[in-house]
């Protein structure tokens, strides 16, 4: 079957979570699948096998996941991309705003080096303020984004515009309106 079914068939949707309203991608079910998980991680790595990729940089909880398999593959490290307060190490940190109020994310300032080529991952894009958010934190320390990738896009929330206007390449396996 062709790839966007495979993920299709493999990713749950939850509808009023968490609020009424909201039609949840949950990707707990893919990630449980071993076909669809290993689909999804080949289709994300496809792109940049034999390129020079040193970091992922993976956004808790879920590009922790998909960042980790993804970076195994391409023999590059893993930078973790946390929510305030959980690293331990000297951090840079960046507000950015949530539906209600603003929260902030952090990674260690020596997490990647001036000038490495960082690919950026999540497991899906919405209206791009966390993806933006992790962007700006990577370029504070100097990262080389080469790329974003999700599993998911919600294009009707402009996330991935957003991305490519401060010039970042995205890539996602599979749309949903
Ligand atoms: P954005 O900042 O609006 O682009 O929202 C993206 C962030 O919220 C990512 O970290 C996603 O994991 C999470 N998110 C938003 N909507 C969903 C969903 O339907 N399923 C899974 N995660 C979601």
């Amino acid at each position: 079957s062709t790839l966007e079914d495979t993920l299709l068939a493999a990713i749950r949707t939850i509808p009023d979570y968490p609020k009424p309203g909201i039609l949840f991608r949950d990707i707990t079910t893919l990630l449980g699948n071993a076909r669809a998980f290993r689909r999804a991680v080949d289709e994300l790595v496809h792109p940049y096998a034999g390129q020079k990729v040193d970091k992922i940089a993976g956004i808790e909880a879920r590009g922790f996941i998909l960042g980790g398999a993804v970076a195994h593959q391409l023999s590059a490290g893993f930078v973790p991309i946390r929510k305030k307060g959980k690293l331990p190490h000297e951090t840079v940190r960046v507000a950015y705003s949530l539906e209600y109020g603003l929260d902030e994310m952090e990674m260690h300032k020596d997490g990647v080096a001036p000038g490495e080529k960082v690919i950026l991952i999540d497991d899906l894009i919405a209206t791009g303020g966390t993806a933006e958010a992790a962007v700006k934190l990577l370029r504070q320390i100097g990262a080389d984004i080469i790329a974003a990738c999700f599993v998911i896009d919600l294009p009707d929330l402009g996330g991935r515009a957003k991305l490519e206007a401060l010039g970042v390449p995205v890539h996602v396996l599979i749309d949903f309106e």
